[in-house]
């Protein structure tokens, strides 16, 4: 099937973290007044790739709609084609995209939702955020506790750190939980992988409101499609890190339909 080209043109260029070369990219999609989608969902970047051949790749919107902008945030993949041609693109310069693509969206109604990413994962995640909580505009969350669980290695590597903590600041049912697994001594956060304080916000929920844990299985009367459920967690990144998360949920008694992934290898 064909699918509609846009052409959209790098406005800003920000380093995120040098030496992680990640970089926040800011389009204009041309000819368009609006770029409409669901935060969460990707482009896709047409190009020759390095042998002339047309090739594509995904990347998530790290942004929720404003007009005909959005963001990419990505990061220098060793002898990789695409993240390098993206992370050397200067302002002015122009892309084909497609789009937009996917379903790691949040599920309706919103619940209490853990959201948990590791590097460049954060992208799709900062665009639930925006939607839910907008600086100076409506909260969305109705009040659903909402938990971003982020790892990294190096305390440099904390992607939109400063954006998070002022959501945090802004609305007590945001927890910013973000995790180091290379911290130096004097690092006063936490510590270890993602899933391990997954697993302890899981177990303090269940607590609080005294469920039984692990979860009862759903009534098997009720089809998947129509399973609700009142939390549900969205992980991005790699493939390793997503199957760590989902084995401790899946530990929990959590079902399937629960656990909304994004797979970035
Ligand atoms: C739905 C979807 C959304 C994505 N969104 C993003 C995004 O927002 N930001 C982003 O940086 N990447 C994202 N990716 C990965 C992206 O599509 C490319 O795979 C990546 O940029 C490498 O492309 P390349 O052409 O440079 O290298 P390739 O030659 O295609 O890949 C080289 C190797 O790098 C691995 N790889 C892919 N992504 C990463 C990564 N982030 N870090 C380390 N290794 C990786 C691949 O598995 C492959 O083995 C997404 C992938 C998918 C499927």
């Amino acid at each position: 099937m064909l699918r509609e080209l846009y052409t959209a043109r790098l406005e800003r260029k920000q380093c995120l973290s040098e030496a992680a070369q990640c970089f926040h990219l800011e389009f204009v999609v041309e000819g368009e007044e609006e770029f409409s989608f669901t935060p969460g969902q990707f482009i896709s970047v047409v190009s020759n790739d390095a042998r002339g051949k047309p090739d594509t790749r995904a990347y998530s919107i790290a942004s929720a709609p404003r007009d005909n902008r959005f963001d990419l945030c990505l990061n220098r993949v060793e002898s990789g084609y695409f993240s390098n041609l993206l992370c050397d693109l200067a302002a002015g310069a122009a892309i084909q995209i497609e789009g937009p693509l996917g379903f790691f969206t949040l599920r309706e109604p919103l619940t209490d939702s853990i959201l948990v990413a590791t590097g460049t994962g954060v992208a799709p995640l900062r665009g639930f955020l925006q939607r839910l909580f907008p600086i100076g505009g409506p909260d969305r969350s109705g009040g659903k506790e909402i938990w971003l669980v982020y790892g990294t290695r190096n305390e440099s590597e904390i992607y939109y750190r400063e954006e998070f903590e002022t959501i945090a600041a802004h609305y007590a049912n945001f927890h910013y939980v973000t995790t180091l697994s290379r911290a130096p001594e004097s690092w006063p956060g936490l510590r270890g992988y993602v899933q391990d304080h997954v697993a302890q916000i899981v177990g303090d929920r269940a607590a609080r409101l005294g469920q039984p844990l692990p979860a009862p299985r759903p009534d098997p009367a009720i089809p998947p499609a129509q399973l609700r459920f009142d939390i549900y967690a969205y992980i991005c990144g790699l493939s390793e890190m997503i199957g760590a998360v989902r084995e401790r949920l899946a530990g929990f008694g959590w079902h399937r339909k629960q656990i909304v992934t994004e797979r970035y290898d």
